[in-house]
């Protein structure tokens, strides 16, 4: 848990969101960028970025700016995005579908090893190479592919129970999109995606 808690969740998303760029430079070719040319393809302000970046004792060099390929390779670690996660999918609808067939997650080190549905006819489907198992065998599946990582895309009414199955298997960090406030032990971290509200803030800016 100790890497969990060191670093806050608004610097963590800040490191995400400069991977995402760096590694897009990275794959272009581009050798370096100063904090002006990050906070234009981040948003992220430039005096934000240097402090951020400070903190990692990462010097931008004065007229020349960061190392693309370093600092994609330090904020990776910090990220633990250099190595593989196994993750199990809950819920083989269309969302948790969406989510299994897009291919970015693995530049993450996120790799999908099993998929859980309770629908019968669903279940020995394959999506992505991978058979849906039935969701009566999760925990003892999870156990033995020692995964700990999940997302989580099944209806609201049935996600406690499944979440309660993810963590008799083992899972202690998740994913969550159903739209619901899960309850884990504290050893466990759910990250609730949720869009609907974005929509609504979003609405909130309108004009008629
Ligand atoms: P869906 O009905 O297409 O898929 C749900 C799947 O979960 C089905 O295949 C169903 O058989 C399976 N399922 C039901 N109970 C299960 C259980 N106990 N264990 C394993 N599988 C189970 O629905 P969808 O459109 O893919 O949406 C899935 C969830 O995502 C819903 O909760 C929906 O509200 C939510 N959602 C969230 C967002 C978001 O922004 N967070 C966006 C879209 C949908």
């Amino acid at each position: 848990m100790a890497n969990q808690n060191r670093i806050p969740i608004p610097t963590l998303t800040r490191f995400a969101n400069l991977y995402r760029v760096l590694q897009e430079a990275e794959a272009e070719g581009v050798e370096h960028l100063n904090s002006a040319q990050l906070e234009a393809l981040t948003s992220i302000s430039a005096s934000q970025i240097r402090k951020d970046l400070s903190m990692l004792g990462e010097m931008g060099r004065p007229g020349v700016g960061y190392k693309v390929n370093l600092l994609k390779k330090r904020i990776g670690s910090i990220l633990r995005v250099d190595r593989g996660h196994p993750y199990a999918l809950v819920g083989a609808g269309q969302l948790g579908r969406a989510i299994a067939n897009y291919p970015g997650f693995e530049d993450y080190g996120f790799k999908l090893k099993a998929i859980f549905d309770s629908d019968r006819e669903k279940v020995g489907q394959i999506v992505q190479g991978i058979p849906i198992e039935s969701n009566e065998h999760m925990p003892a599946s999870l156990l033995q592919k020692s995964i700990r990582i999940a997302v989580l895309t099944v209806p609201r009414n049935a996600a406690q129970d499944a979440t309660d199955q993810l963590v008799a298997g083992g899972v202690r960090w998740i994913l969550n999109f159903a739209p619901t406030h899960l309850k884990v032990p504290d050893n466990c971290i759910v990250r609730d995606v949720f869009l609907t509200p974005e929509f609504a803030i979003l609405g909130h800016f309108t004009e008629d």
